[in-house]
């Protein structure tokens, strides 16, 4: 029955003279994600809005998947479209559509109708008045809402017309493209993985890093990191993905630092690595999946300890979020279920029992004093050997 949706978008429409590339994108990406389902498809832009026309057979349901996975979509609208063959033939269309989209009458309407074709012979208005009159004979379960319908019943009159009235949200957001590029810190957990998704959302494209320390963590902790990479790419486009080897840097950090300090001290090696990463393949940014007091590392002294070896802005879209928050998006998003699962992390191995939670800064930079040469030569040498993928 439908053969076409009409695509809502909202914050792009505001953007003035540089909608155009907005919308550009926006197309560019749900044709994108449309390559990923069978059927062929024509989108296109016309006064404002975006259309998909299914030319062949489809399945509305993976279709609908896929476009809820481009951010710029707020709302996705199955639409039906009719030829013109006058107000007789339009009534009986539009009392099918009812008649088949809605099993259960008892719900209250508006009809919306829109003449894109000026030169339609009847008004706006009397179109309103007309279907919404006959629906109510057709359907005696119906009545009228103007103010807050149950459905809200629209008819654009084009060249052909079309009939909608349901809208399935879309993630929202801005399309991926529109906003530079940032290095996202991506570890096996709960929470970098939205937080990267996050950001994409307002139409950052994504690179990531993952250290990674052989043999104390696992072929398999890389793998989950992988996986947990391509169901962000879903949304984010493609991911190019750094895996640092740590293991060496872990290990002299552990030998010739206070034990309480491992933790801040790795977690600014880390940044210190990911930024020059950030900075060779272009990015605007780095980004963490931290939130404040979640733990010690994360305190805002532990933060402040952490931030101050970046130059690049670092952006914790999660900073503020309670863990519940954070989990109920990792379902949304679909990866929850492969974060919990359990295999070690770098930084849980090296832990210690008692670490700083307000590391003193210049302790830690006291600390750091004492392995400066040999960890210079150490990220160069992690620089060197790291592995690239690139994840689709
Ligand atoms: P996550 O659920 O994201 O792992 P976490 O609560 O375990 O977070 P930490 O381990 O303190 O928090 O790490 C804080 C942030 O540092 C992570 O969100 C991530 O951005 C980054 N990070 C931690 N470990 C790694 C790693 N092995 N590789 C890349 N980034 C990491
Ligand atoms: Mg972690």
């Amino acid at each position: 029955m439908f053969k076409a949706f009409l695509i809502k978008y909202g914050e792009i429409g505001i953007k003035g003279k540089n909608r155009y590339l907005f919308e550009d994108a926006l197309v560019n990406q749900i044709r994108l994600a449309l390559d990923r389902v069978k059927g062929e498809y024509e989108v296109s832009k016309s006064q404002g809005r975006i259309y998909i026309e299914c030319l062949e057979e489809f399945d509305i349901d993976d279709v609908v998947e896929e476009l809820k996975t481009v951010f710029g979509i707020v709302g996705i609208c199955p639409v039906v479209h009719v030829e013109d063959k006058g107000m007789e033939q339009l009534t009986k269309d539009v009392i099918q559509y009812i008649d088949n989209v809605y099993k259960d009458k008892r719900k209250t309407f508006k009809v919306n109708a829109r003449r894109a074709r000026k030169n339609y012979p009847i008004s706006s208005m009397e179109v309103n008045k007309e279907l919404g009159g006959k629906l109510l004979e057709a359907f005696p379960d119906l009545s009228v809402d103007v103010h807050n319908p149950d459905i809200f019943l629209t008819i654009e009159i084009r060249e052909k017309i079309y009939i909608y009235s349901k809208v399935i949200p879309g993630p929202g957001g801005m399309p991926v493209g529109t906003s530079g590029k940032a290095m996202l810190l991506l570890s096996g957990g709960i929470d970098s993985p939205v937080a990267g998704y996050m950001i994409a959302k307002r139409g950052v494209a994504i690179e990531g890093v993952y250290f990674h320390a052989p043999p104390y963590t696992s072929e398999r902790a890389k793998e989950k990191v992988v996986e947990l990479a391509k169901i962000v790419a879903k949304f984010s486009g493609p991911i190019r993905l750094h895996i640092i080897h740590f293991t060496n840097i872990q290990l002299s950090i552990y030998e010739k630092c206070p034990h309480d300090e491992l933790t801040i001290i790795m977690r600014r090696y880390m940044m210190r690595i990911g930024e020059k990463i950030a900075k060779e393949r272009g990015c605007l940014g780095l980004i963490t999946g931290e939130s404040i007091g979640q733990v010690a590392s994360q305190t805002m002294q532990s933060l402040r300890a952490t931030n101050e070896v970046c130059e690049l802005p670092v952006y914790r879209p999660l900073i503020g979020f309670d863990k519940q928050e954070i989990v109920e998006i990792s379902e949304k998003i679909g990866t929850y279920e492969v974060s919990i699962q359990p295999f070690e992390d770098c930084c849980t191995i090296f832990v210690a029992k008692h670490p700083v939670t307000k590391p003193n800064v210049n302790r830690i930079r006291h600390s750091e004093g004492k392995i400066r040469e040999e960890m210079e030569e150490l990220v160069e040498i992690a620089l060197h050997t790291k592995e690239v993928l690139e994840i689709s």
